[in-house]
């Protein structure tokens, strides 16, 4: 049994999915807008679960050959009073997450697809879904497919308008960040962040080794409101990098190593979030069934670190769900998809909107809870493995739901 599938985005969401899906004896086609795909941003934390799925995949050694073991996520407050420490290995001997330049975790990726001989069409830019075809930007039909993934990120053009009880709205934060080079490691094994009350925040991610690269690189990210970006830019340039440098290095004067690289105001990237909630991720659309991945479906802010192991975990389920489907009953499988995601993914969702605000807000009160409710929560070991876990990416449920197998 086979289904000819097409598939919108090439990141990591389609990308693994083209494979598993490839491997399951489909026919894949995966149209990606760029003519030259390559990521663009600064480092990520691979949880536990994204691991285990490039484990599936073969893919981990390259992976692991170029990233950076993290073995605790800690958190300061700017007097450098302990908020919490929760390292991996509390939930399991052995785990670890794995910090890695984007550029890595795409290669891997996007190599397979190509190795494999998966049919991929670059420069196709699919914007709408008509009579059961995809039509691209330059107006180029393509299709018809059995099932069409949609996995073209979290400004995807294709989730349809007044879809029930879905949300598709910015975060009012986002972060800057710069990719240094940290030759000797200044700050390995932890992602580190300092922060004060809810609207400062500076974190530390060992991102491993770039594509080709040799020098070990760390991310720095600093928290700021989107719409006071123009400010921060203008700032710079009347006052120099040092007005961005200072505050830091205040906070932490090992920054110099990886700040002394800057010299330039361009080099120092925005990224800002979306917050993407839909109550059912598959649908026909258009006259073709339509399946949303990766953060096409539920695209949240990083503070949980989750996005891209979401991500890759949708697209093993996808597969696993479509076994023994054919052209007739397509229908099935993707009810099978939303029912296999509903309790990860929900759960995933609610959590990050809950704490983010926590870390990343306006107001004085949240950021003051934090202080005192976490270093309270982790002294009890209950709430300390609920925290881990939550951090690894298994978690299902509050209480008493089963987590995610990660073998
Ligand atoms: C600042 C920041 C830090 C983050 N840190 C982490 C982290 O530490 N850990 C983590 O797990 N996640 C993290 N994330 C989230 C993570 O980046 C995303 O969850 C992940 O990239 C989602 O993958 P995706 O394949 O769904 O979408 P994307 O990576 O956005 O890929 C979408 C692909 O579709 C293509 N495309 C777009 N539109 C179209 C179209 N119309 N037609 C055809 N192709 C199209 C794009 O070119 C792209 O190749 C972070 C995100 C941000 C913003």
């Amino acid at each position: 049994m086979s289904l000819d599938v097409g598939i919108v985005g090439g990141g990591y969401a389609g990308s693994a999915a083209a494979i598993y899906l490839h491997r399951a004896g489909h026919r894949v086609t995966v149209y990606e807008g760029v003519e030259r795909p390559g990521p663009v941003g600064a480092g990520i934390l691979l949880q536990p679960t994204g691991i285990a799925v490039l484990a599936e995949l073969g893919l981990l050694e390259f992976v692991k050959a170029h990233g950076a073991v993290v073995d605790a996520l800690r958190c300061v407050t700017d007097s450098g009073r302990p908020v919490f420490r929760l390292p991996y290995a509390e939930e399991r001997e052995g785990l670890h997450g794995l910090g890695l330049h984007r550029g890595v975790l795409f290669q891997a990726l996007f190599d397979a697809v190509v190795r494999e001989g998966i049919a991929v069409h670059l420069g196709a830019f699919v914007n709408r879904v008509e009579e059961g075809r995809l039509i691209d930007a330059r107006g180029r039909r393509h299709g018809p497919h059995d099932l069409v993934v949609v996995a073209d990120g979290a400004r995807s053009e294709l989730r349809p308008d007044g879809w029930p009880t879905s949300l598709d709205q910015p975060y009012p934060w986002g972060a800057v960040w710069f990719v240094a080079e940290d030759r000797d490691e200044v700050f390995r094994r932890e992602l580190f962040q300092i922060v004060g009350g809810s609207k400062t925040m500076l974190g530390f991610l060992p991102t491993g080794r770039a594509p080709g690269g040799d020098a070990p690189l760390t991310s720095l990210f600093w928290s700021l409101r989107v719409d006071a970006l123009p400010a921060f830019r203008r700032t710079l340039r009347f006052r120099g990098l040092q007005a961005f440098k200072d505050p830091i290095l205040r906070r932490d004067e090992r920054a110099a190593v990886l700040l002394d690289q800057i010299v330039d105001a361009d080099q120092l990237l925005f990224a800002a979030y979306r917050d993407v909630r839909m109550s059912r991720w598959h649908a026909e659309l258009g006259g073709a069934h339509l399946v949303f991945l990766g953060d096409a479906a539920h695209a949240m802010s990083p503070q949980l670190g989750q996005g891209s192991n979401l991500a890759l975990y949708d697209a093993r389920e996808l597969a696993r769900s479509l076994q023994n489907v054919d052209a007739s009953s397509v229908e099935l499988g993707l009810r099978r998809y939303q029912e296999n995601r509903r309790a990860h993914l929900n759960f995933y969702g609610r959590v990050n909107r809950w704490t983010t605000p926590f870390f990343q807000s306006d107001g004085a009160v949240l950021g003051a809870l934090r202080d005192v409710l976490f270093p309270i929560a982790t002294l009890s070991p209950w709430a300390r493995r609920q925290m881990v876990q939550t951090m690894c990416g298994t978690r299902r449920g509050f209480v008493f739901a089963d987590p995610v197998p990660l073998d």
